[in-house]
């Protein structure tokens, strides 16, 4: 069944020249009239508001965001240990699910999404990874010039140059974990950013301030003024108006009422992997015979809408530790392990990521010292689609991840989960090793099946408003709508393949790069 929200969920609506909790006017104190509208306030959203405003400063600029600013005093989101905790939150999560996957025991994957100021960057593990260089490099390879490694590394820096990235410190059972993985064949490496797609052990980074305080793209980026800046939090996008293939003004929702609003230069899609696509479908841009069933007026036929959907998955294994395990600061543990398993034949980078964390963690809980490897396995080849459930803006689109469905993904995946039990139990862990808990012995002849019952996704959502020059390609490489003008996507949704690494670090360099791109006139 689809799930509906409402904006009035979470309380009160404001619009503020970035003044947080400031008085909350009603939906009429919105202007009219913007010189550039975007469209949700998210990892990347919140980079391109600031971009802009500050290059444009005789301009003014509006940002959308359907959820609220993130209270100073909410340890949940500001306190690095406590991140496992937040996807419970109702007022931070759009709540959404997949369809029943059928390679999946016929689950219905929890599809978890940022719902506020900073999108998914109040909401993830705050690990940052840039991702391997061959996976960018095959974006180039793909017709998107500009975007191999090389050319996007300054503006991976540009973020690193404002958002404070810390590296792990190292601990007894990371060091005893760094040697299990020398035993076999994994070395150490102590910046992962800048070697990357190699096979490592490392101290995981994230993004947590020097005094220990989660950093979104809201609290970095947005830090500063900007007068020129408009943002309308609690305010759903409904949809684009587009007249004679150029988008003209934006219909926005709050709890007293509807407005238009009209851009003068551009309008940019920043709602993520799940909402860019969807906001478009819902504007007549996407495959006209599918709209069409909807009742919604054809702008553009664009059928790589909504397809292409890809996501890693995660599985997990357990063990009981003979001894305490150290305390743990971050939201995982310090340190990752980047890994290829043999059937990785892409060509694309390391195809497994092994994050851990230790049973006593907030939000795992586990009341007998333990620790876990949960293998991410990355460059999956199957592909989803979100699509339409209805044309009210207020309904979830279906969500079909359709998990599993490739050939190759299954045996990924075993290859991943064995390598995280041999690394469990490796002999360099022997002051720690008990006894395997997940799986445990008794699914040694059914790992599939144990694989279907408990992977989960990764939440790295992406492609679905592909970049490309191929006819399902829905924006071109400087991120422009293909046949509208003045309209662009720039977020997660425009990866046209993942890279081997996590999503967010990525998407921040999309959102510095396409602001560049829109700050040059390109
Ligand atoms: C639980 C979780 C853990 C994760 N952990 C990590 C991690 O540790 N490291 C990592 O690299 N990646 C991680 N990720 C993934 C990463 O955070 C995302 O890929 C990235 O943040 C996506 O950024 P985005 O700007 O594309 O979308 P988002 O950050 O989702 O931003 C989209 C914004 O648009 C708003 N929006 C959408 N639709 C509408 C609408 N109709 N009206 C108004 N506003 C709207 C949303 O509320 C949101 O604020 C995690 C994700 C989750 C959910």
């Amino acid at each position: 069944m689809a799930q509906q929200f409402s904006s009035e969920d979470s309380g009160s609506r404001s619009i503020h020249a970035h003044v947080p909790f400031s008085a909350q006017p009603q939906i009429s104190d919105i202007k009219p009239n913007y010189d550039y509208i975007i469209l949700g306030a998210g990892s990347a959203g919140c980079i391109v508001a600031a971009r802009l405003a500050a290059a444009f400063p005789y301009l003014s600029i509006l940002l959308v965001e359907a959820g609220d600013s993130i209270s100073p005093s909410n340890e949940t989101v500001w306190n690095p240990r406590e991140w496992a905790l937040i996807s419970k939150d109702r007022n931070l999560e759009w709540g959404y699910e997949s369809t029943f996957q059928r390679n999946l025991s016929g689950r219905r994957i929890p599809m978890g999404r940022g719902k506020g100021m900073g999108g998914c960057s109040i909401h993830n593990a705050m690990v940052y990874v840039r991702g391997g260089a061959k996976g960018f490099n095959n974006w180039a390879a793909m017709g998107n010039q500009g975007w191999d490694y090389n050319s996007v590394v300054p503006y991976f820096q540009n973020v690193e140059n404002q958002m404070y990235i810390t590296v792990a410190s190292s601990d007894p059972f990371i060091a005893a974990m760094t040697n299990a993985c020398a035993n076999l064949g994994i070395p150490y490496n102590p910046d992962y950013n800048q070697y990357v797609d190699q096979v490592c052990t490392s101290p995981f980074q994230y993004a947590i301030s020097a005094n220990q305080r989660r950093e979104t793209t809201d609290s970095v980026f947005l830090a500063a003024q900007f007068p020129n800046l408009d943002i309308a939090t609690e305010t759903l996008i409904k949809k684009i108006v587009v007249e004679n293939l150029t988008a003209k003004a934006v219909i926005l929702h709050q709890a007293d009422g509807e407005k238009e609003i009209s851009a003068n230069r551009e309008i940019i899609l920043t709602a993520g992997a799940i909402g860019s696509a969807h906001t478009l479908m819902l504007s007549g841009i996407g495959n006209q015979r599918e709209l069409s069933q909807f009742g919604i007026l054809p702008v553009t036929n664009l059928p790589g809408v909504g397809q292409n959907f890809q996501d890693d998955l995660y599985v997990t294994t357990l063990f009981k530790s003979k001894q305490q395990m150290p305390d743990q600061p971050y939201g995982l543990m310090g340190t990752v392990i980047f890994a290829n398993s043999p059937t990785n034949n892409l060509g694309l980078g390391t195809d497994i990521e092994c994050s851990l964390a230790s049973g006593s963690m907030i939000g795992i809980g586990l009341t007998y010292p333990s620790y876990l490897i949960y293998p991410n396995i990355q460059l999956l080849r199957s592909r989803g689609t979100v699509t339409l459930s209805s044309a009210d803006p207020t309904i979830a689109p279906i969500i079909d991840p359709n998990y599993l469905s490739a050939p190759g993904d299954m045996e990924n995946c075993l290859q991943a989960l064995q390598l995280a039990r041999t690394i469990g139990a490796n002999s360099a862990l022997s002051a720690w090793f008990e006894e395997e808990v997940m799986p445990g012995p008794q699914w040694d002849n059914m790992l599939e099946e144990y694989i279907r019952q408990t992977a989960g996704t990764c939440y790295h959502y992406a492609g679905t408003c592909k970049m490309g020059i191929d006819d399902m390609a829905v924006v071109a490489p400087d991120l422009r709508v293909r046949g509208v003008s003045n309209l662009r996507v720039i977020d997660s949704s425009i990866i046209p393949q993942t890279v081997s690494g996590n999503t967010a670090a990525a998407t921040m360099m999309i959102a510095d790069k396409g602001s560049s791109l829109v700050i040059a006139g390109m």
